[in-house]
């Protein structure tokens, strides 16, 4: 994702109607963001003094800044441009390693890492950790992600898929409660434990985000995971729960 933020210093008129009616005249400096976000800051403080968050519609024109969401709107009017310019704005993260492509610095997100550098980014499945280590093949940066057990698998998926550590793992290891056929690792959006017999049998368990801790006393596996030690059926009360 290649984005930019626009910046504009200038002496402008502000006006704000919505939640609150505001009218303000300074030589402030004037964010736009790519999410449509627009920021007036002036001279002090951290917090704008006017502002629009996520706006459905900006429009930037020489004179103006309109952004309006539903019943909200922000205008800025420029008297006297300082400063326009445009430049590259990223999310920002923890570093995540180096790019083996650009050599540049990776950053992890939320939900991914990316590379501001060359603009490639890569998805992580949830509860995962970054690693120092990388991948031998491609140099990427690897990470760690429990399915029933850890593995540290390399960023690109192409080179060391998840579904298939697990599939070598787990495929046909437990038994469907209902019906006794062989539970085998799908994936449906994410990662299931599903009943062989499907359709007939419509059995089928998320896969947890955690290590497998033994047997529960129906029979099923036991996990632990973030937020507990857990039946691989949620529904199930396992015995052994922790006297702590
Ligand atoms: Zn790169
Ligand atoms: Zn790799
Ligand atoms: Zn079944
Ligand atoms: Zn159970």
């Amino acid at each position: 994702m290649s984005e930019r933020v626009q910046i504009i210093a200038g002496r402008c008129t502000t006006v704000f109607e919505g939640t609150r009616e505001q009218e303000q005249h300074g030589d402030v400096i004037v964010l736009v963001k790519p999410d449509g976000t627009v920021l007036v800051h002036d001279a002090q403080g951290y917090q704008p003094v006017a502002w629009l968050t996520r706006a459905e519609a900006v429009t930037v024109t020489d004179e103006t800044i309109v952004a309006q969401d539903g019943e909200q709107s922000l205008e800025v009017t420029i008297e006297n441009v300082h400063l326009r310019e445009q430049y590259a704005a990223s999310d920002a993260g923890l570093p995540a390693g180096r790019c083996p492509d650009c050599g540049g610095q990776l950053v992890r997100t939320s939900g991914s890492v990316v590379c501001p550098g060359c603009d490639e980014s890569y998805s992580l499945p949830t509860g995962s950790t970054t690693l120092s280590t990388t991948c031998d093949d491609c140099g990427l940066p690897e990470f760690r992600v429990e399915r029933g057990d850890a593995f540290d698998l390399c960023l690109d998926p192409d080179c060391d898929p998840l579904d298939e550590r697990v599939r070598e793992r787990f495929d046909n290891v437990w038994d469907c409660p209902n019906c006794g056929g062989a539970l085998r690792v799908l994936r449906r959006g994410g990662l299931l434990l599903g009943c062989e017999n499907y359709p007939d049998c419509e059995t089928g368990f998320s896969f947890p985000a955690g290590e497998h801790a033994g047997e529960c006393s129906c029979g099923l596996p036991v996990f632990d995971t973030p937020s507990g030690r857990r039946c691989l059926d949620r529904a199930c009360e396992p015995e052994q729960k922790s006297e702590a």
